[in-house]
């Protein structure tokens, strides 16, 4: 931003505001030349280099987010293809002058010959005829005719239909520059005739330092800490930046631009905060949490962004986990970053991407929530309660060693009633498990499970599967065994099980198949049953929605 942009910088192109009058940021800094594009230096090289070289596309396709800046580069193409220089000589130049009639024209939006529509509103075949009406006519003063739709991917079928006869056999004098947020709904015919530009968000370092820089320039003192706040708030965006700083300037009347109240404008929760609230979540201690929340709340902070600086802290003390080195993040406080690895070191990788997904989560469930600041309490109870549950990995980690998996009791309120903890944990994520150092223990299978866990342990896999899943038992007798199948079951199944039974105890089993009700299968039991453990229960009500899968035998790890 070294030029002085504001001079060159018409008044309101709409013209129905008074001369003098107050020009928003976003408008009075937008970038009139390709230098003054923040953050895209890919894209400016790119351009620069084509058209230095007399390499022009027919058509352009610039694509990003919105407010990364693709209609500013649209007209800023369309000045590098017109501009004739301040002596009216030039050629198509990376560096339009600004001053020729051409460039002041198009900075006016005023040019004949550069004709805009926003696709956004007028998506029809009539809309587009109507546009490209005059193709066929040679532009009137300037060097090309240049067509810019913006949100061109909203066209209908049959606008794009027509759109696409003039791309096919485009006069020599017209170019069309599109832009478009969402470029997969844009035909691959369209695309294919256009030289394509990935506009990129700008990373929040550039964004504050131009902030700072226009900041300067409006002399307006604004902290660095506002700035910061400012710049990750734009994510990505110099417009929307632009309009939060516009916002504050004029709102501190004068005054500092403080960060607290760029936070309290923005509803934004308090950095220092969301440590603090992520740590009693962690910790199970879910009244210090809920306070936290409330205070946050009653000072402005909309329940979904504190949710979301959750999301954000859990990210960066993965990433902190992972590649330490990598996640530094300059525009950090010194103390967060201490903070920051001092969490991440304490929590485990397995209980910090559980808390990623529970707030995932629930942010969709509080956007949705008539009562979002209720649905926010419950997600970060549901985090605290799982917090204190072992992670299925610790699960089997005690089940192996054969202890049971100490649950600690969050502090707001006592754990499920859990009779007999020993052994508890072991029946819901094993409720079949052999136990291990009895190999002998089945020799005569006393329950038809065990005649299923007896197939598992030979490891007659496909064979366990069925008579777990589709197998309904009727009768069980030492020797006898009747029950009826599902359409799944092998024809032979009762023959197998038989002969392998009389192979592995010695003795002569009668397996048959009768027609006959019979009890659930084994599965439907276990599922039954796993889903009456305390411990179970605990985790379908912290994972709403979420079923019992697959319930593994402890013993095949
Ligand atoms: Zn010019």
């Amino acid at each position: 931003m070294d030029k002085p942009v504001t001079e060159r910088i018409s008044d309101d192109r709409s013209g129905s505001k008074a001369a003098g009058e107050y020009r928003v940021l976003a408008r009075k800094y937008r970038p009139s030349s390709f230098g003054d594009l923040v953050g895209q230096d890919a894209l400016v090289r790119t351009l620069k280099n084509a058209i230095t070289s007399g390499r022009i596309a027919q058509g352009y396709m610039l694509t990003g987010v919105r407010g990364v800046g693709k209609t500013t580069t649209a007209r800023i193409i369309a000045k590098a293809l017109n501009c004739i220089g301040p002596d009216g000589k030039g050629g198509p130049t990376p560096e339009p002058c600004g001053v020729c009639a051409n460039c002041t024209a198009i900075a006016e939006d005023r040019h004949v010959d550069v004709l805009e529509m926003d696709a956004a509103s007028r998506t029809g075949i009539d809309d587009i005829r109507e546009l490209l009406e005059g193709v066929r006519y040679r532009p009137t003063s300037a060097r090309f005719k240049i067509y810019i739709v913006d949100e061109v991917h909203m066209l209908s079928d049959k606008a794009f239909n027509a759109l696409l006869k003039t791309l096919e056999e485009p006069p020599e004098h017209v170019k069309f520059i599109f832009a478009t947020t969402e470029i997969r709904k844009v035909p691959v015919t369209v695309l294919s005739r256009c030289q394509r530009f990935d506009l990129r968000r700008i990373e929040s370092e550039k964004l504050q330092s131009l902030f700072a820089a226009v900041s300067a320039k409006e002399g307006a003192k604004v902290d660095d800490g506002a700035l910061a706040l400012i710049a990750r708030a734009a994510d990505g965006s110099a417009r929307d930046g632009l309009s939060i700083l516009d916002q504050a300037i004029s709102q501190a009347a004068g005054q500092v631009v403080t960060e607290d109240a760029v936070r309290g404008m923005l509803g934004l929760a308090d950095r220092v905060m969301i440590f603090d609230l992520l740590d009693a979540v962690m910790r199970g201690d879910v009244k210090t949490a809920l306070d936290l929340l409330a205070n946050q709340y009653a000072a402005g902070a909309s329940p979904v962004v504190v949710i979301q600086d959750l999301l954000e802290l859990v990210h960066w003390l993965t990433r902190l986990k992972v590649a330490p080195e990598g996640a530094a993040d300059p525009a950090l406080a010194e103390a967060e970053r201490k903070r920051g690895a001092a969490m991440s070191e304490k929590l485990g990788m397995a209980v910090i991407t559980r808390a990623w997904q529970m707030l995932l989560k629930g942010l969709t469930e509080i956007r949705s929530a008539p009562m979002p600041l209720q649905a926010a309490e419950m997600v970060l109870v549901r985090i605290a309660y799982a917090a204190d549950l072992p992670t299925p990995a610790d699960a089997l980690k005690a089940l192996e060693s054969g202890g049971s998996v100490a649950v600690r009791a969050p502090s707001m309120a006592p754990p499920p009633q859990r009779p007999s903890t020993q052994g508890s944990v072991a029946r819901a994520m094993a409720p079949e498990a052999l136990p291990v150092n009895e190999p002998q223990a089945y020799a005569t299978p006393q329950s038809f499970a065990e005649i299923a866990a007896l197939f598992e342990q030979k490891k007659y896999a496909m064979l366990a599967a069925q008579l777990k899943h589709n197998v309904r038992l009727v009768r069980f007798d030492q020797g006898v065994i009747e029950f009826n199948t599902d359409k799944n079951a092998s024809k032979d199944l009762a023959g197998q099980v038989g002969a392998h039974l009389r192979d592995w105890t010695g003795q002569r089993w009668m397996v048959s198949v009768v027609n006959a009700a019979g009890q659930p299968t084994l599965h439907e039991q276990e599922v039954e049953h796993a889903k009456s453990d305390p411990l179970v229960k605990a985790l379908l009500d912290a994972f709403p929605g979420a079923t019992i899968a697959a319930i593994r035998n402890a013993e095949k790890k």
